[in-house]
Protein backbone atom coordinates (compact mmCIF):
# COMPACT_ATOMS: atom_id res chain seq x y z
CA UNK A 1 0.00 0.00 0.00
CA UNK A 2 1.75 3.07 -1.09
CA UNK A 3 1.21 6.16 1.21
CA UNK A 4 -0.54 8.87 -0.29
CA UNK A 5 2.26 12.24 -0.84
CA UNK A 6 1.12 15.96 -1.14
CA UNK A 7 3.97 17.63 -1.89
CA UNK A 8 3.74 22.07 -1.63
CA UNK A 9 5.94 23.46 -4.17
CA UNK A 10 5.99 26.79 -3.08
CA UNK A 11 8.77 27.79 -5.86
CA UNK A 12 10.07 31.25 -4.96
CA UNK A 13 7.13 32.96 -3.23
CA UNK A 14 6.50 33.78 0.84
CA UNK A 15 9.68 34.89 3.06
CA UNK A 16 10.18 33.22 5.98
CA UNK A 17 7.96 35.63 8.44
CA UNK A 18 4.73 34.53 5.40
CA UNK A 19 6.29 31.16 5.55
CA UNK A 20 5.59 31.33 9.58
CA UNK A 21 2.12 33.03 9.24
CA UNK A 22 1.24 30.17 6.86
CA UNK A 23 2.41 26.96 9.22
CA UNK A 24 0.41 28.94 11.99
CA UNK A 25 -3.07 29.10 9.93
CA UNK A 26 -2.49 25.35 8.22
CA UNK A 27 -1.99 23.77 11.44
CA UNK A 28 -5.44 25.79 13.07
CA UNK A 29 -7.22 24.09 10.22
CA UNK A 30 -5.21 20.97 10.07
CA UNK A 31 -5.53 19.92 14.16
CA UNK A 32 -6.59 17.40 15.36
CA UNK A 33 -9.17 15.77 13.49
CA UNK A 34 -7.12 15.07 10.91
CA UNK A 35 -4.58 12.72 11.80
CA UNK A 36 -4.04 11.86 8.17
CA UNK A 37 -3.53 8.42 6.09
CA UNK A 38 -1.50 11.24 3.52
CA UNK A 39 2.36 12.32 3.89
CA UNK A 40 2.30 16.16 3.99
CA UNK A 41 5.20 18.14 2.92
CA UNK A 42 6.04 21.16 1.85
CA UNK A 43 9.06 22.75 -0.30
CA UNK A 44 9.47 26.32 0.79
CA UNK A 45 12.46 28.60 -0.83
CA UNK A 46 15.88 27.80 1.00
CA UNK A 47 15.06 30.76 2.89
CA UNK A 48 11.97 30.08 4.99
CA UNK A 49 13.33 26.07 5.99
CA UNK A 50 14.68 26.88 9.40
CA UNK A 51 11.28 29.27 10.01
CA UNK A 52 9.13 27.23 8.60
CA UNK A 53 10.77 23.87 10.55
CA UNK A 54 10.61 25.33 13.87
CA UNK A 55 6.97 26.67 13.39
CA UNK A 56 5.90 22.97 12.21
CA UNK A 57 7.64 21.54 14.80
CA UNK A 58 6.46 17.96 15.68
CA UNK A 59 3.34 18.46 13.67
CA UNK A 60 2.85 16.07 10.79
CA UNK A 61 3.96 18.29 8.08
CA UNK A 62 7.13 17.51 6.58
CA UNK A 63 10.16 19.83 4.71
CA UNK A 64 11.56 19.21 1.33
CA UNK A 65 13.94 20.99 -0.66
CA UNK A 66 12.91 22.54 -3.92
CA UNK A 67 16.42 21.38 -5.40
CA UNK A 68 19.72 20.71 -4.28
CA UNK A 69 23.97 20.76 -5.14
CA UNK A 70 25.24 17.12 -5.87
CA UNK A 71 28.43 17.73 -3.61
CA UNK A 72 28.71 17.95 -0.05
CA UNK A 73 30.95 21.00 0.24
CA UNK A 74 33.06 23.17 -1.54
CA UNK A 75 33.92 26.31 -3.56
CA UNK A 76 30.31 26.51 -5.43
CA UNK A 77 28.90 29.37 -5.09
CA UNK A 78 25.14 30.06 -4.24
CA UNK A 79 24.84 25.81 -3.99
CA UNK A 80 23.21 23.74 -1.22
CA UNK A 81 24.09 20.59 -0.06
CA UNK A 82 22.02 17.87 0.78
CA UNK A 83 23.38 17.70 4.15
CA UNK A 84 22.94 21.14 4.71
CA UNK A 85 18.59 20.33 3.90
CA UNK A 86 19.11 16.68 6.08
CA UNK A 87 20.71 19.31 9.16
CA UNK A 88 17.33 21.75 8.78
CA UNK A 89 14.91 18.73 8.56
CA UNK A 90 14.18 17.87 5.56
CA UNK A 91 13.41 14.58 4.28
CA UNK A 92 12.51 15.21 0.65
CA UNK A 93 14.13 17.61 -2.18
CA UNK A 94 12.62 17.66 -5.82
CA UNK A 95 15.09 16.96 -8.26
CA UNK A 96 14.51 17.99 -12.47
CA UNK A 97 11.41 20.37 -12.36
CA UNK A 98 10.58 21.39 -15.52
CA UNK A 99 11.28 25.04 -14.53
CA UNK A 100 15.24 23.94 -13.36
CA UNK A 101 15.72 22.01 -17.03
CA UNK A 102 14.02 24.60 -19.36
CA UNK A 103 15.56 28.21 -17.49
CA UNK A 104 18.83 26.49 -15.63
CA UNK A 105 19.77 24.15 -18.30
CA UNK A 106 19.41 20.80 -16.16
CA UNK A 107 19.93 17.57 -17.89
CA UNK A 108 19.19 13.70 -17.26
CA UNK A 109 22.49 13.78 -16.20
CA UNK A 110 22.44 16.85 -13.89
CA UNK A 111 19.34 15.35 -12.00
CA UNK A 112 20.50 11.61 -11.74
CA UNK A 113 23.67 13.00 -9.76
CA UNK A 114 21.55 14.98 -7.51
CA UNK A 115 19.33 12.31 -6.78
CA UNK A 116 21.96 10.62 -6.28
CA UNK A 117 23.76 12.20 -3.73
CA UNK A 118 19.75 12.59 -1.48
CA UNK A 119 20.08 9.55 -1.41
CA UNK A 120 23.05 8.87 -0.19
CA UNK A 121 22.76 11.72 2.69
CA UNK A 122 19.29 10.19 3.47
CA UNK A 123 17.04 12.06 1.87
CA UNK A 124 14.07 10.60 -0.71
CA UNK A 125 14.58 12.93 -4.28
CA UNK A 126 11.04 13.45 -5.95
CA UNK A 127 12.21 13.34 -9.84
CA UNK A 128 10.54 15.15 -11.93
CA UNK A 129 9.71 14.63 -15.43
CA UNK A 130 6.74 15.50 -18.03
CA UNK A 131 6.36 16.93 -21.83
CA UNK A 132 5.80 20.05 -23.67
CA UNK A 133 2.54 20.65 -25.29
CA UNK A 134 4.52 20.27 -28.81
CA UNK A 135 5.69 16.69 -28.04
CA UNK A 136 2.87 15.68 -26.44
CA UNK A 137 0.85 17.20 -30.04
CA UNK A 138 3.88 14.96 -31.74
CA UNK A 139 2.63 11.87 -29.92
CA UNK A 140 6.09 11.89 -28.32
CA UNK A 141 5.11 11.80 -24.72
CA UNK A 142 5.95 8.26 -23.75
CA UNK A 143 9.32 8.78 -25.61
CA UNK A 144 9.70 11.71 -23.61
CA UNK A 145 9.16 10.82 -20.09
CA UNK A 146 10.65 7.36 -20.34
CA UNK A 147 13.65 9.20 -21.42
CA UNK A 148 13.77 11.36 -19.08
CA UNK A 149 12.85 9.03 -16.60
CA UNK A 150 15.55 6.50 -17.12
CA UNK A 151 18.46 9.55 -17.42
CA UNK A 152 17.05 10.91 -14.52
CA UNK A 153 16.63 8.05 -11.59
CA UNK A 154 19.66 7.82 -9.21
CA UNK A 155 22.86 5.60 -10.38
CA UNK A 156 22.72 3.54 -7.25
CA UNK A 157 23.23 -0.46 -7.98
CA UNK A 158 20.12 -1.09 -5.47
CA UNK A 159 18.06 2.22 -4.72
CA UNK A 160 15.59 1.59 -2.36
CA UNK A 161 12.31 1.88 -4.16
CA UNK A 162 10.32 3.03 -1.35
CA UNK A 163 12.37 5.92 -1.31
CA UNK A 164 11.78 7.31 -4.39
CA UNK A 165 8.83 9.45 -5.57
CA UNK A 166 8.66 10.25 -9.30
CA UNK A 167 6.84 13.36 -10.31
CA UNK A 168 4.62 13.50 -13.89
CA UNK A 169 4.45 17.43 -14.65
CA UNK A 170 3.07 17.65 -17.99
CA UNK A 171 4.31 21.22 -18.93
CA UNK A 172 1.46 22.25 -20.12
CA UNK A 173 -0.87 21.72 -17.16
CA UNK A 174 1.99 23.61 -14.91
CA UNK A 175 0.62 26.90 -13.98
CA UNK A 176 -1.88 27.09 -16.50
CA UNK A 177 -5.07 25.98 -15.20
CA UNK A 178 -5.23 23.33 -17.67
CA UNK A 179 -5.25 19.97 -15.50
CA UNK A 180 -4.65 17.14 -17.56
CA UNK A 181 -7.66 14.75 -17.06
CA UNK A 182 -7.37 12.09 -14.50
CA UNK A 183 -7.02 9.08 -17.29
CA UNK A 184 -4.79 11.19 -19.69
CA UNK A 185 -2.53 11.26 -16.01
CA UNK A 186 -3.64 8.01 -14.99
CA UNK A 187 -1.86 6.66 -19.02
CA UNK A 188 1.26 8.10 -18.29
CA UNK A 189 1.69 6.90 -14.75
CA UNK A 190 1.07 3.24 -16.03
CA UNK A 191 3.80 3.73 -18.39
CA UNK A 192 6.28 5.35 -16.12
CA UNK A 193 5.12 2.21 -13.85
CA UNK A 194 5.77 -0.30 -16.29
CA UNK A 195 9.52 1.48 -17.24
CA UNK A 196 10.35 1.41 -13.34
CA UNK A 197 9.05 -2.38 -13.22
CA UNK A 198 11.90 -3.18 -16.15
CA UNK A 199 14.39 -0.92 -13.97
CA UNK A 200 13.61 -1.79 -10.41
CA UNK A 201 11.40 -5.36 -10.38
CA UNK A 202 9.05 -5.68 -7.63
CA UNK A 203 10.13 -2.29 -6.25
CA UNK A 204 8.32 -0.85 -8.73
CA UNK A 205 5.69 -1.26 -6.97
CA UNK A 206 6.94 0.67 -4.00
CA UNK A 207 7.55 4.14 -5.76
CA UNK A 208 5.48 6.71 -5.03
CA UNK A 209 4.20 8.11 -8.56
CA UNK A 210 2.85 12.18 -7.80
CA UNK A 211 0.85 13.90 -10.34
CA UNK A 212 2.18 18.19 -10.88
CA UNK A 213 0.05 20.47 -12.99
CA UNK A 214 -2.76 22.61 -11.72
CA UNK A 215 -3.51 20.60 -8.73
CA UNK A 216 -6.31 21.85 -6.66
CA UNK A 217 -9.75 20.90 -4.33
CA UNK A 218 -11.87 20.69 -7.53
CA UNK A 219 -9.64 17.61 -9.07
CA UNK A 220 -7.52 16.15 -6.08
CA UNK A 221 -10.05 13.81 -5.91
CA UNK A 222 -10.47 12.46 -9.39
CA UNK A 223 -6.60 12.40 -9.72
CA UNK A 224 -6.08 10.54 -6.47
CA UNK A 225 -8.95 7.43 -7.75
CA UNK A 226 -6.85 6.65 -10.26
CA UNK A 227 -4.52 3.22 -9.72
CA UNK A 228 -1.18 4.32 -10.48
CA UNK A 229 -2.07 8.07 -8.61
CA UNK A 230 -0.47 8.21 -5.50
CA UNK A 231 0.06 11.84 -4.85
CA UNK A 232 0.53 15.49 -5.66
CA UNK A 233 3.01 17.67 -6.44
CA UNK A 234 0.87 21.09 -6.14
CA UNK A 235 2.35 25.05 -7.41
CA UNK A 236 -0.30 27.74 -7.25
CA UNK A 237 -3.32 25.78 -4.76
CA UNK A 238 -0.62 25.34 -2.25
CA UNK A 239 0.19 29.07 -1.52
CA UNK A 240 -3.19 29.24 0.56
CA UNK A 241 -3.38 27.16 3.67
CA UNK A 242 -7.13 26.96 3.24
CA UNK A 243 -6.38 25.59 -0.18
CA UNK A 244 -3.80 23.06 0.73
CA UNK A 245 -5.51 21.75 3.68
CA UNK A 246 -8.62 21.19 1.53
CA UNK A 247 -6.67 19.09 -0.98
CA UNK A 248 -5.73 17.17 1.98
CA UNK A 249 -9.29 16.50 3.37
CA UNK A 250 -10.17 15.65 -0.11
CA UNK A 251 -7.04 13.40 -0.36
CA UNK A 252 -7.97 11.42 2.67
CA UNK A 253 -11.70 11.08 2.11
CA UNK A 254 -10.56 9.53 -1.07
CA UNK A 255 -8.48 7.43 0.89
CA UNK A 256 -10.79 6.06 3.10
CA UNK A 257 -13.77 5.81 0.12
CA UNK A 258 -14.05 1.89 -0.69
C1 LIG B 1 4.62 22.74 -10.12
O1 LIG B 1 5.27 23.58 -10.69
O2 LIG B 1 5.20 21.85 -9.50
C2 LIG B 1 3.17 22.79 -10.24
C3 LIG B 1 2.57 21.65 -10.34
O3 LIG B 1 2.56 24.03 -10.32
P1 LIG B 1 0.97 24.31 -10.42
O4 LIG B 1 0.29 23.43 -9.40
O5 LIG B 1 0.84 25.76 -10.09
O6 LIG B 1 0.56 23.96 -11.79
Amino acid sequence: MRRPLLVANWKMNKNHRQARSFAESLLAILAPETAGSAELVIAPPFTCLETLGTSLGDSRVDLAGQDVCAEEEGALTGEVSPGMLADLGCRYCIVGHSERRALFGETGEHVAAKATALLRAGLSPIVCVGETQGEREAGKTEEIVARQLETSLPRLKTPTAADLVVAYEPIWAIGTGVTATPEQAQEVHELLRDRLRQMLGEGAEEVRLQYGGSVGPANIQALMAQPDIDGALIGGASLDPESFASIVAKTELENTTP
